[in-house]
């Protein structure tokens, strides 16, 4: 059986799959019914705790207070009950390490009895905190192997939930991961150092304006919107490259693609309607709020997005949205990519962050209200995410860099490397009258009238979206636009939430020394439309409204001196600086080691992700396409010789022979120098990471482009892999 034939095995089995599945249901449970029915929510918690208990988790949560021991066993065994009435047969400590992904080491919840049975337990301890191994996960060298001691710390701000499993269900506790000495070696504990930053400077300011009444916080909030592309599982199963990678290596374009732009907010199909659904079940149960479902841009893309929440918990909920996709999608015979750039020549998958924020009482301090000139407090505020995002541009670009990325930022389908802002027209206008005084008035953006009675006037917004920004206003927070698809949102957030802490604490030391001796409304006006009108005019450089993916924008951000870092090399090295080092460090969100542990660990998996890319690729051109070229080859000369031996003209016939052969030949020879190559190891970190930039990677693209050709010419019957086409279009 030729490679060939397998390929048509997996398209047929991919065409029948609706009809044999049999798995849509007939109906949906009640949304309200369902949601958070999985979640040890603060009500289930009410319901289950002891009232003083119960008080005492509200202190954690509300004034950063601790738990007694006795305490902590009371509410375990709380959780343990609700967990295994929920068939849960284990618990796990869940915690994002720095692979970017979740980890989790089950325990079961039996306890001998002594008598040869067993009872079920859960203790405070166990659920307070836990001991994985730290040596295995990456530490960027702040943990030797033989340094193995490692902690988790349960998240109390995080509520506990229930994965359920084919087979039983396991009870997951999200938590903290740190070293023996402290350190922190995951996401989560800068993330919430960086919260705590931002809250700290953040009440500063609401106390300069006296807006502070009832704020005991000021908390961050994120909405992550995630793209995603399905593809048949049978198909996925027969690409070695998407299996290994998650994204294709080779692969020519498909006929129709995205040029009709027919697949965007196009009528979902059925069956990726039936795993919409069952995702959004899924989420609901652990109660994650999503509201949002539509196609994307390009063919077999699709969007899912949540309502927002605080930061932490929204970060957690982010994990759990990328998990629930991929294990969801076999269920209804796809495989989920999350990858940052599947297909080569159709758009790539992103991750818009919105983040705001906001006092505990409720109210988004990034809110422009109707006056917004009027509004000293809102003006500061986005003054200061001005001149943090101007003076750090080069630490956010650096906050997204991945090697997935890399393929998405700059190709015209996504913000460019280039950081600016995005103010549109009213906060433009706004800055531009701040620049020279007081501000006098507020644009709006009026009624639209569609000129039809029978449609009703619209309001329109103050200013029009601009879909080519990395970041964004967009009415009252700020979209960051450059994250890749498969990133833990947490590292980003942290990022904006430290430069923007360390903004707001240099506009509040200004305002406070300059106001010390007068707090008269009227010396507040002065000093701050002062200091505003001069951050402004340093900072304003950052600011562009018109067409990020136009090359005059290129020309123009070099002129306005902003760095233009257009790859994962170019950009890590942002982390490694002073400037860096003391931001984060000043802030109390990662010390030195900390940091440098970082940087070490993204450069390793750039390596190391390369690496496997390489080899996966070499992998398919020796075993898969060049057999596949070889026998084609055999067949055209074949062909010369049976036309020459029938006494016809075969020399049309031996002229494609000759081409073709050349074409192999290069594909042969491009091969061959990747696999001289991939397995170059330098001793500096970032020195291997630089040359597989330089060598490695123009190699590999020069393979595919090869290997493309191939694809373009070689008889279909022969071609080994399942084709652009046949994956983007069978759903
Ligand atoms: P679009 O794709 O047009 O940007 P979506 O509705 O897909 O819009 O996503 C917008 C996201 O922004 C949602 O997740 C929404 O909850 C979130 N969002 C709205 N207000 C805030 C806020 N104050 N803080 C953080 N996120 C917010
Ligand atoms: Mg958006």
């Amino acid at each position: 059986m030729t490679r060939g034939s397998v390929r048509g095995e997996a398209v047929a089995a991919s065409t029948e799959w609706e009809i044999s599945s049999g798995r849509y249901r007939a109906g949906r449970e009640r949304v309200d019914e369902i949601f958070a029915r999985d979640v040890f929510t603060l009500r289930v918690m009410r319901e289950r705790l002891p009232k003083d208990v119960y008080t005492a988790v509200q202190n954690v949560l509300d004034k950063g207070e601790r738990l007694s021991e006795r305490q902590a066993d009371i509410i375990a065994s709380a959780m343990k009950d609700w967990a295994l009435e929920r068939g849960a047969t284990h618990f796990t400590h869940w915690f994002q390490p720095l692979t970017g992904l979740t980890a989790e080491k089950h325990d079961s919840l039996i306890v001998p009895d002594g008598q040869g049975h067993v009872v079920f337990g859960l203790s405070g301890k166990d659920l307070v905190q836990g001991e994985p191994d730290a040596s295995s996960f990456p530490s960027g060298g702040l943990r030797a192997t033989f340094e193995a001691r490692g902690y988790t710390a349960w998240d109390v701000t995080s509520p506990a939930f229930i994965v359920h499993g084919s087979n039983g269900a396991t009870l997951c506790i999200p938590t903290a991961f740190a070293s023996y000495n402290g350190q922190a070696l995951d996401k989560k504990i800068p993330l919430l150092r960086s919260i705590d930053a931002l809250s700290t400077q953040a009440m500063r300011l609401l106390r300069i304006f006296g807006s502070d009444a009832g704020v005991k916080r000021v908390e961050t909030t994120l909405g992550a919107e995630q793209e995603y592309f399905l593809v048949d599982r049978n198909l996925y199963h027969a690409r070695p490259d998407l299996v290994t990678c998650e994204r294709t290596l080779f692969g020519a374009q498909a006929p129709k693609h995205q040029q009709l732009d027919d697949h965007y907010f196009g009528s979902i199909p059925n069956r990726v309607l039936a795993f919409m659904s069952e995702i959004e079940d899924e989420l609901y149960r652990l109660g994650v709020p999503v509201k949002t479902r539509h196609n994307e841009v390009a063919p077999g893309q699709y969007e899912l997005a949540p309502v927002f929440e605080a930061t932490n918990v929204a970060c957690d909920h982010q994990m759990l949205v990328m998990e629930t996709i991929r294990r969801v999608a076999p269920r209804f015979g796809f495989a989920a990519l999350l990858h940052e750039k599947p297909f080569a020549g159709i758009n790539g998958s992103g991750k818009h962050i919105n983040w705001a924020i906001g006092a505990d009482t409720g109210v988004n301090l990034l809110d422009p209200t109707d006056e917004t000139h009027t509004n000293l407090q809102f003006m500061t505020l986005l003054c200061a995410v001005i001149r943090a995002v101007h003076l750090n541009s080069d630490i956010l670009r650096a906050s997204v860099a991945s090697i997935g990325n890399d393929h998405r930022l700059g190709a015209n389908e996504a913000p460019p490397a280039i950081i600016s802002i995005f103010l549109g027209d009213m906060l433009t206008d706004l800055i531009t009258q701040l620049e020279t005084g007081a501000p006098q008035r507020t644009k709006n953006g009026g009624l639209l009238d569609l000129g039809s009675r029978s449609l009703a006037m619209l309001k329109r917004d103050p200013g029009d979206r601009n879909r080519t920004s990395p970041f964004a206003f967009t009415g009252n927070r700020f979209e960051l636009r450059a994250v890749g698809s498969t990133a833990a949102v947490a590292w980003p957030n942290t990022v904006i939430n430290t430069i923007v802490s360390e903004s707001i604490d240099f506009i509040a030391t200004k305002l406070e020394s300059e106001l010390a001796g007068d707090r008269s409304p009227e010396r507040l006006q002065e000093v701050v439309l002062r200091t505003l009108s001069e951050i402004v005019r340093e900072h304003k450089s950052i600011v562009f409204n018109g067409d990020n993916y136009a090359q005059a924008w290129h020309d123009e951000a070099a002129q306005r001196g902003l760095p233009n870092l257009k790859h994962t090399v170019e950009a890590l090295p942002a982390l490694d600086t002073e400037k860096a080092r003391a931001l984060f460090e000043k802030y109390g969100v990662l010390d030195r080691a900390e940091l440098a542990s970082r940087v070490n660990a993204f450069i390793e998996k750039y390596i190391t992700q390369c690496g496997i890319e390489a080899g996966q690729m070499a992998s398919i051109a020796r075993t898969m396409i060049l057999p596949a070229a070889l026998e084609h080859q055999r067949r055209l000369a074949e062909t010369v010789a049976a036309t020459q031996g029938a006494g016809v003209d075969a020399e049309p016939t031996r002229a494609s022979l000759e081409d073709f052969v050349e074409l192999t030949n290069r594909f042969r020879d491009r091969l061959e120098a990747l696999e001289a190559t991939s397995d170059l190891a330098h001793s500096a970190p970032m020195d291997h990471a630089r040359h597989i930039k330089a060598s490695v990677q123009p190699i590999m693209d020069e393979l595919r482009q090869a290997g493309d050709e191939l694809e373009r010419q070689i008889s279909d019957d022969l071609w080994p892999l399942p084709t652009y086409r046949e994956l983007l279009t069978i759903r």
